[in-house]
């Protein structure tokens, strides 16, 4: 395809993957770094008649930065940080920075993203697409509720300014519309004050799925975050440990500008200062099979079962999953996917004995369970409930994929039944038809009158829009 007139810096047909290596799609893909990219994208969709899909860091675990036989417009390259004011705690960033640039920017200045993902390597547009919480949820909600404005430009070539109050059906719109009413091209964010580079970190078991839902919603209002570990491999159903996390009051850490230092928050590239981590995933792969993962995790539970509390800087707490870099290689070829389930607190105990039971019957455990406590937000395709998650990572093989999906598509059928929602960063299973029982077609028509509003050609399409929305 000739992109000549339209002055692009490099397109090419690329397969692309999600983060899990279990999808692929080809495409066309194009970097952009300014506004005019995104409208030349635009138009070179319309004059071919193809679609357009952002992605960030292509973090996602599912179909949602795919674009088979369409454009990807690539904006992690879009990454600077346009202002940072350390006595207000703003920051205004173009879509491409990373969550990494951003706490690396406000922490020595005693700031701290309000929230962040699991991994530091998301960009911001693709956590404004989908919305992303963190283990704080139950308190601070989603990222969506730190962003004081946005700019975006729509398929239809407008550029538009949206804050809570200006243009505000589109900012809930677009905040957590999975890319598919615009573009984002700026985003300023409020950060949170802290008073140390450390959190004061509590651990404690819990042995069965009744003792951690209640652990999870009586410390939470105790704490600042909470996290849950779950052994899925035990037929001790449920069991596993618990994070709970508090940041330090002002004047408890007595030289706060040491412990704000990059170099005390950033996580080693060495392990006893010798082996690269890099190559860890190579080791990893033995283990990440049925029996390794149940070994492991025997081993896991029973070092948990001493309760202990101790000070861990804010990296080290919120970036776990970046510890070892690649770990999802070592699932190999066939990758992984996650699945993440809300339920209400009613229903969530109910609801996981059954599939995790289920999944431990049918010979496919996950190989990784965290569970989180949420509140519900009132963003439009809201993820959130008044209760708790629980994400579920499955290894893919050629042998396992249609059993898997299958059993991914009775779990859906078991959630909704009870109340439960899906999260669509996370998600590579469920159809339209579940969709939209899930939402309400009050939500999804609102959705769809947003989307020919802004997008009245239909040039915003993703793998992950095809299959969710029909
Ligand atoms: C190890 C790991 C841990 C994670 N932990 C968490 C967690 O704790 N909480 C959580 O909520 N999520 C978590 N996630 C999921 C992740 O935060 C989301 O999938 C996030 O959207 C990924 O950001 P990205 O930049 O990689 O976006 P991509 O995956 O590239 O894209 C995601 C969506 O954003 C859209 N998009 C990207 N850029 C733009 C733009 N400029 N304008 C409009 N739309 C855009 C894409 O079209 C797509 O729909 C985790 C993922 C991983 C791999």
């Amino acid at each position: 395809m000739s992109c000549k007139k339209n002055n692009f810096m490099r397109t090419t047909f690329t397969q692309l993957e999600n983060f899990g290596h279990s999808l692929r799609a080809q495409s066309f893909v194009i970097q952009a770094r300014t506004k005019d990219d995104v409208h030349s994208a635009f138009r070179l969709a319309k004059e071919k008649n193809l679609t357009v899909t952002a992605r960030g860091a292509g973090r996602s675990y599912n179909d949602a930065s795919l674009n088979g036989g369409g454009i990807v417009l690539d904006t992690s390259a879009w990454n600077l940080i346009q202002e940072w004011n350390p006595h207000t705690g703003q920051v205004r960033c173009e879509p491409g920075v990373t969550i990494e640039q951003l706490w690396q920017k406000v922490e020595p200045d005693g700031w701290w993203p309000p929230v962040v993902s699991g991994t530091m390597k998301t960009t911001l547009g693709g956590c404004l697409s989908t919305n992303i919480h963190g283990k704080n949820n139950f308190q601070m909600g989603p990222i969506g509720e730190h962003v004081l404005e946005f700019t975006a430009i729509l398929p239809t070539g407008a550029e538009i300014t949206c804050s809570p109050k200006l243009n505000a059906d589109l900012f809930y719109g677009m905040i957590s519309g999975l890319g598919m009413l615009g573009i984002f091209t700026s985003i300023t964010l409020q950060m949170k004050r802290i008073y140390s580079g450390l959190l004061t970190v509590d651990a404690f078991p819990v042995p069965n799925l009744h003792s951690h839902l209640f652990a999870l919603q009586e410390n939470a209002p105790n704490y600042d975050y909470i996290v849950g570990w779950l052994d899925t491999t035990s037929s001790s159903i449920g069991r596993g440990q618990i994070h709970a996390a508090k940041y330090l009051h002002e004047g408890e850490d007595k030289n706060p500008q040491e412990t704000f230092k990059l170099k005390n928050q950033t996580l080693p590239s060495r392990i006893f200062g010798v082996f690269p981590k890099s190559i860890l995933h190579f080791f990893m792969k033995p283990f990440v099979n049925n029996f390794g993962v149940w070994g492991v995790n025997t081993a896991k539970y029973i070092v948990s079962l001493r309760k202990h509390s101790f000070k861990e800087s804010h990296g080290a707490f919120h970036f776990l999953l970046d510890y070892v870099p690649n770990w999802e290689r070592s699932f190999g070829q066939g990758g992984l996917i996650q699945y993440q389930s809300f339920l209400p607190k009613e229903t969530a105990e109910f609801v996981w004995t059954q599939i995790l039971k289920l999944s431990l019957k049918n010979k496919l455990p996950a190989y990784l369970g965290v569970t989180k406590r949420h509140r519900p937000d009132k963003f439009l395709l809201s993820h959130a409930v008044d209760g708790f998650s629980l994400a579920l990572d499955f290894k893919v093989t050629d042998k396992n994929r249609k059993k898997l999906y299958s059993m991914l598509q009775e779990f859906d059928k078991i959630i909704i039944a009870n109340g439960g929602r899906f999260y669509f960063a996370k998600n590579s299973e469920t159809t339209a038809e579940t969709t939209k029982i899930f939402y309400g077609e009050e939500t999804v028509e609102k959705f769809r009158k947003l989307k020919k509003r802004c997008d009245p050609h239909g040039l915003l399409e993703s793998d992950l829009y095809r299959r969710i929305f029909g």
